[in-house]
């Protein structure tokens, strides 16, 4: 499989060069050069075949040559180490949990899998390979830990002072060894600003390799189509293909699950489910894309202004806007709502949510009112002990401390604080 830049200008790529590049040289995200087609009896016979030998043929579709199939056997079995359960709510309403992995978040698949690409592919080289990133939350922790001594690699993450809760600052600051963190005077948007200049910077190129971990990277931004495949093998035989709603920030997620659907993957319709930052709410509304500047919200890792995996979600529909609006709904919630919504979860099902997965909810309940005949799975992309203050005041009763959790709060956070690109580039050189 080979990858195109979506700035048409760079060279195409394999799928190993896209994953160590993260970006093209034109500034333009990977995509896959064909969209491969799963056959109608590889989706009905999901349920009876083991899920890691079909998360094999999914993902070897898109490796490719890059990475030989023991080697990917031996990833996907660290990557798919934990349950991704399908629990039903009621008739209509199941919820997927993805936050069983080790720092509680969804994007402990994609910085899994990355992870164990890059380790492969350092394996081949002598030059370093330092991963920078910008976490505007949940990114840096599943990072740190994904890499976690990953020999050959060194991770660097930035992230915005006094604006990720205190278990998400451990989760990215206590581990040590190749994990460094930078704690940012300034918002995301700042953090990402530094990323991006880091990355125009040749000084920093002369003797290693560096590469993003942020969901534009194709080794992270593919393997999340296995929750919908996850999802769907789990499905009682004969059950209708499903609505996903998916809380949605920079949309990789959701681009994953678009593109799973057009793998030949059942799935009725899908819906965005963003907080305030409602800027594909708007566009699917308008046809006019306008981003406002990022707003904070009790779901944080959503507080994107210009998700860019929408360029994605586009190419995959190849620009034509009515179709993706007959597979897309796209609907935004205030804090307010999202709050109303735990309650709810909490008073109707005994479910405890996030803020994040709130809003995935609000999102399916909207769509089913108005298509009654659907039923529809909602994505719980954290644990709910990752906002406990939110959650905790919001059901007033204290959240109980999962084992991943509780090791980490009698660690010591270690970060330097930067606020310049030269304080930056000085902890990279
Ligand atoms: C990152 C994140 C999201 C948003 O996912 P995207 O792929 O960026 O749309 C949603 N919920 C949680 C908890 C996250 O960490």
């Amino acid at each position: 499989m080979m990858y195109y830049s979506l700035q048409r200008q760079a060279p195409e790529v394999s799928f190993k060069e896209a994953a160590l590049r993260g970006i093209a040289p034109d500034r333009g995200l990977y995509f896959p050069k064909e969209i491969p087609r799963f056959s109608t009896e590889f989706w009905q016979e999901l349920p009876k075949r083991d899920f890691l030998e079909s998360a094999m043929q999914l993902m070897q579709a898109f490796t490719g040559k890059s990475i030989p199939l023991p080697e990917l056997r031996e990833i996907l079995e660290k990557t798919l180490g934990f349950e991704f359960p399908l629990i039903p709510l009621e008739d209509s309403i199941s919820v997927l949990e993805l936050f069983h992995g080790p720092t509680m978040a969804f994007k402990d698949v994609g910085a899994t899998f990355m992870a164990g690409c890059l380790g492969y592919f350092s394996g081949q080289t002598d030059l370093k390979t330092v991963v920078l990133v910008a976490t505007s939350g949940d990114t840096g922790g599943a990072v740190a830990r994904g890499f976690l001594n990953v020999p050959g690699v060194e991770v660097v993450i930035l992230y915005p002072k006094g604006k990720v809760s205190d278990i998400q600052e451990r989760q990215l600051t206590t581990l040590g060894a190749n994990i460094r963190a930078l704690r940012v005077r300034g918002t995301f948007d700042d953090c990402q600003a530094l990323v991006k200049r880091a990355f125009q910077d040749p000084v920093l190129f002369e003797n290693q390799a560096l590469t993003s971990a942020n969901s534009i990277n194709v080794a992270r931004w593919l393997p999340q189509m296995l929750y919908y495949v996850s999802a769907i093998q789990q499905l009682p035989p004969g059950a209708a293909p499903p609505v996903f709603s998916v809380p949605s920030g920079n949309f990789g997620n959701l681009c994953a699950g678009l593109l799973a659907s057009q793998m030949g993957m059942p799935a009725a319709h899908f819906i965005a489910a963003t907080n305030p930052n409602d800027t594909i709410p708007r566009y699917m509304e308008s046809r006019n894309y306008d981003p406002k500047p990022a707003v904070p919200s009790l779901s944080n890792a959503m507080d994107v202004a210009d998700p860019s995996n929408f360029v994605r979600i586009r190419e995959l529909f190849k620009n034509d806007f009515p179709k993706l609006a007959a597979k897309l709904s796209a609907y935004s919630y205030t804090d307010e709502q999202t709050l109303t919504a735990i309650h709810t979860l909490f008073k109707s099902y005994a479910y405890m949510a996030d803020p994040h997965g709130a809003v995935g909810y609000l999102g399916l309940v909207k769509y089913l009112e108005d298509h009654p005949h659907h039923t529809g799975i909602f994505l719980e992309t954290a644990h709910p002990i990752k906002f406990r203050e939110t959650v905790e005041t919001c059901l007033d009763r204290e959240l109980e401390l999962p084992l991943q959790i509780r090791g980490l709060l009698d660690r010591e956070k270690v970060f330097s604080d930067i606020s310049t690109y030269e304080e930056l580039r000085e902890a990279l050189r």
